[in-house]
């Protein structure tokens, strides 16, 4: 122990430790807030784990969030979407904009950009812009477009998926070229089977056997949880890339983020599991010549 005797301490009120809203996250070593408040993140998709993720990037201080989404929410949504309510007579509304309006109640420092378009239709400037990609989407096909893309531009790219009581977050960054993207675990048959399954038309859809397939089921838990390992992943990116940039390693204090790794959620035996995802030699993506 080190005889602190002669040095002088300045007692805080609670006044000092209370009027910073970022007090209790800035007393994480490693934690750099500014990184935060300068940080432009995309999320696709504001569904239910969009909601999550947007509330917990809003409140975290991010600087600035871009949000695409061209669904209006409906009533069936309100059952795992903590910033939309009945109250405020969201059903018949755009997602985009009642996530806006929401997340600027509750952090009114965040800017936020709403774009009412399907993914293939934005500028893809856009990918250019933002520090980190996050896709909450129930559809494979934007997804794998968002890998490409982030892939391409060398943007960090969280991926995440929920069905019942199971969730999964994955990372994708080309930064690090021996770890597999999300293109690589998809083979064709896999892709016709997601496609099937995980369609956001809105309708009831019939497999080739006659059987219907419908919406995922989802509850707000498994939501929040997978939405909260996402948003963590992103401000691991945030606060470590530099580091790993400069030095090739993640900053201990924060942690290294899932790139070429999928972490798993099984709600109904309560375990998570982190497997490697193997990268695939022949995928278009990330093992393509010109990406190497
Ligand atoms: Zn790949």
């Amino acid at each position: 122990m080190t005889d602190n005797s002669d040095n002088e301490y300045k007692i805080l009120g609670e006044e000092d430790i209370n009027e910073d809203k970022y007090d209790r996250q800035k007393r994480i070593a490693g934690w750099d807030q500014n990184k935060i408040s300068n940080a432009t993140v995309m999320i696709i998709g504001v569904g239910a784990t969009g909601n999550e993720v947007a509330k917990n990037l809003s409140l975290s201080g991010i600087g600035k969030l871009i949000i695409i989404d061209y669904d209006i929410i409906e009533k069936s949504n309100l059952n795992r979407c903590i910033l939309f309510n009945m109250e405020n007579k969201v059903e018949n509304k755009y997602k985009v904009d009642i996530i806006k309006a929401a997340c600027e109640k509750l952090n009114p420092e965040v800017k936020i950009l709403t774009i009412k378009k399907a993914l293939n239709e934005i500028d893809k400037d856009l990918y250019k812009q933002v520090d980190v990609i996050c896709s909450c989407l129930d559809n494979v096909e934007a997804r794998l477009e968002a890998n490409n893309y982030a892939y391409y531009y060398q943007v960090p790219f969280i991926d995440s998926g929920i069905d019942e009581f199971f969730g999964s977050v994955q990372a994708v960054y080309s930064g690090v070229t021996d770890a597999a993207c999300l293109q690589c675990g998809i083979s064709g048959a896999d892709l016709d089977l997601m496609w099937v399954k995980f369609s956001c038309t809105g309708e009831e859809i019939e497999s080739s056997n006659g059987a219907t397939i419908g919406k995922i089921a989802t509850i707000i838990t498994t939501t929040s949880i997978i939405g909260g390992i996402q948003t963590q992943q992103v401000i691991k990116f945030l606060l470590g890339i530099d580091q790993f940039k400069e030095q090739g390693k993640w900053n201990p204090h924060i942690g290294e983020p899932l790139i070429g790794k999928q972490l798993n959620y099984n709600g109904l035996i309560n375990k998570f599991e982190v497997i490697e995802k193997l990268k695939n030699p022949d995928c278009w993506t990330c093992s393509y010549k010109d990406n190497k």
